[in-house]
């Protein structure tokens, strides 16, 4: 069974989207991989599966074995990150997915049951979600509880921007995962003010602390703030490989030493 060897579940979750979830999930995966753990990333937004292009691996293939589909890794010397998602799959960036929900749900089932990750453990799977709760939540729930032990469901991260009606839509996550029985693990408050190049003045341009403020009433762990960074955004939107450590291999494929430009 593909999840038997997952130490830690995590599901990355929002309220609406824009919010910077699938770029909060993929800075989590590439930390906890260059900090030495074996990290798998599991892309279910399947109507706009970004990680891809935030990796910058959006060219790669992931492949059918006898196991199951193996998926895009990216091997450093610290650790194994592993991708997976229906962007690999669609024959062109632009190509929209427009499925109704049974197709969307057999899908989810599909990628939690059919994925190799590998003969070793993973310490980590990430797990980005569409924004909302959607037919691929309660897949995704259903599926997790039918085939995992309680002890490999670590929980969920929320992720929000810091405006009101951002925190609004984070209610309803968090409600859905009370009602499900999935444990919280804190908030992220993502796009938290701007600090100025020039004059290092931080201006919240969408308001502060809405999250904690959420975190506080619903007796969650507030997991702290990101600011508005004008160059993630160039970074992630130009598609470029991050600046993978010396000697990294994405895909099977060699790629440049720390610090070279791509
Ligand atoms: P979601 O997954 O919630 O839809 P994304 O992660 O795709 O959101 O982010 C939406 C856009 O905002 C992307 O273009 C991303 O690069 C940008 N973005 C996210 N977080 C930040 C940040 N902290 N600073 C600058 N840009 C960000």
């Amino acid at each position: 069974m593909s999840l038997s060897k997952v130490k830690h579940i995590v599901l990355i979750l929002s309220g609406k989207g824009g919010v910077g979830k699938s770029s909060i999930t993929t800075q989590l995966a590439l930390s906890l991989s260059l900090s030495g753990k074996s990290v798998g990333v599991l892309d279910l937004d399947l109507t706009g599966p970004s990680i891809p292009r935030m990796f910058g691996i959006e060219s790669s293939k992931i492949t059918q074995t006898p196991q199951g589909w193996l998926p895009v890794t990216i091997a450093t010397n610290s650790g194994r990150l592993s991708v997976i998602s229906l962007g690999f799959l669609l024959p062109s960036r632009g190509d929209a997915v427009i499925w109704r929900g049974p197709k969307k749900t057999s899908m989810v089932r599909q990628f939690l049951s059919d994925v190799y990750w590998g003969d070793e453990e993973l310490d980590y799977l990430l797990i980005d979600t569409p924004p909302g709760t959607s037919d691929e939540h309660i897949a995704l729930v259903e599926t997790l509880f039918k085939d995992c032990r309680r002890e490999q469901i670590a929980g969920a991260v929320v992720v929000t921007t810091p405006q009101a009606v951002a925190t609004a839509d984070v209610r309803k996550e968090l409600n859905f995962c009370k009602k499900v029985g999935v444990e919280v693990i804190g908030v992220v408050e993502n796009m938290s003010g701007f600090v100025c190049p020039n004059c290092s003045e931080c201006t919240n341009i969408f308001g502060s602390g809405g999250g904690q403020v959420m975190a506080e009433e619903f007796k969650i762990k507030f997991l702290g703030r990101v600011p508005i960074d004008p160059q993630f955004l160039v970074l992630i939107e130009s598609g470029k490989r991050p600046r993978y450590p010396k000697g990294t291999v994405v895909g099977g494929e060699q790629i440049g030493t720390e610090g070279e430009e791509e």
